[in-house]
């Protein structure tokens, strides 16, 4: 008999065909998430789990599947998951590193480009036909090219966008608390500025880390003080990372320019006065959401799933001490 998975929401054709070659497949039958307690429900009798990044894994949902080997997330950070509790009960955590970087990297500049041309405000203006005719003043905007850029958490995706802004001939100042590989930071000119000085001398600062006790408010009243008056704020990590309410202040007070954001700290609520700022572009939570990505995604959180049934290592375990 094959074992029993529970997919939480529904994923692709060809990830979903290929866990289902090693395990009978429960997927979430409803077009939203699945609530803590329906997860709960569910859980008993099945060997993995495969979650989304807005599942609340936590020791509630680990400890109510007594033959869960392994819950694999469907998304690179695993802020929702409880990887003490994991590791004491002994259940494997694995994320979907690598497969995600470029596309959330294209976005993540792509919101930058955005705000900074006011693209989006420049859309609706055209939709609400007001545009009359060329005019010497009309949208007049930031340059991005030749501009600097702080990227706050140079790892996987931070370097990705890094990457990109060299193409626009961009100054590269970066803050990360491990020590980055310096083949990378002499490919990218980098230079490295504790988190104050960064804010303060950057035109565009770009947030890359994950959402952890150390990084929940890590831009807040203080920091967004630091930035340049005519500086934006790109956030596609995840929203707490940010002080939302901070962030609000510092726009109607003018401490930054603008703000171009993929998360939100209380998500999918967004601050009410965000939306009638034309100097925030907002998307709701896309970094990796194209085609490929998603399927990529779905494919490495199967493998994970498929190595745990195995009985071997999966490859993007998050805690090793369980195997020692
Ligand atoms: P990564 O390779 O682990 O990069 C994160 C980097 O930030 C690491 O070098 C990390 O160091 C560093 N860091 C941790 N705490 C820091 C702090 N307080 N100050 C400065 N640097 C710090 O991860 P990634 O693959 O680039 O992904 C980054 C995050 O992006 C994910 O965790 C996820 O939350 C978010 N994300 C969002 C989307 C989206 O849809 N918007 C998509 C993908 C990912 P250590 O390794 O030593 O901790």
């Amino acid at each position: 008999m094959k074992p029993k998975v529970l997919v939480s929401r529904t994923i692709q054709e060809r990830p979903l065909a290929l866990l289902r070659e090693h395990a009978e497949v429960i997927v979430n039958p409803h077009d939203r998430s699945m609530t803590l307690e329906e997860i709960i429900a569910e859980l008993p009798g099945k060997a993995a789990m495969m979650a989304m990044g807005g599942d609340p894994v936590n020791e509630r949902l680990l400890s109510s599947g007594k033959e869960l080997k392994i819950v694999a997330n469907n998304a690179v950070g695993f802020n929702n998951m409880d990887v003490e509790a994991a590791t004491r009960l002994k259940i494997a955590l694995s994320n979907t590193p690598d497969v995600l970087t470029d596309t959330t990297a294209d976005l993540s500049f792509a919101i930058m480009m955005a705000v900074a041309r006011r693209i989006c405000e420049a859309e609706r203006f055209v939709r609400a036909g007001k545009w009359v005719g060329w005019h010497p003043n009309l949208l007049l905007a930031s340059d991005i090219h030749g501009k600097t850029l702080g990227v706050v958490g140079l790892g996987r995706i931070g370097a990705a966008v890094a990457k990109r802004a060299l193409g626009f001939n961009m100054k590269i100042l970066y803050n990360d608390i491990r020590k980055v590989e310096t083949g990378l930071i002499d490919m990218l000119r980098a230079q490295f500025m504790p988190l104050k000085d960064l804010l303060a001398n950057s035109d565009f600062v770009t947030l890359h880390v994950p959402l952890s006790s150390e990084t929940r408010h890590l831009i807040g009243r203080e920091e967004l003080q630091q930035m340049k008056k005519t500086a934006f704020l790109i956030n596609a990590s995840r929203g707490p990372v940010v002080d939302e309410k901070a962030l609000v202040e510092a726009l109607q007070k003018g401490w930054i320019a603008g703000a171009g954001l993929d998360v939100f700290e209380w998500e999918p609520k967004v601050s009410p006065e965000f939306m009638t700022m034309d100097n925030v572009v907002m998307v709701p939570h896309i970094g990796s959401a194209t085609f490929a990505t998603r399927e990529a995604m779905s494919f490495t959180a199967a493998k994970n799933i498929i190595a745990a049934l195995k009985g071997e290592i999966p490859p993007n375990l998050l805690n090793p001490e369980i195997y020692k």
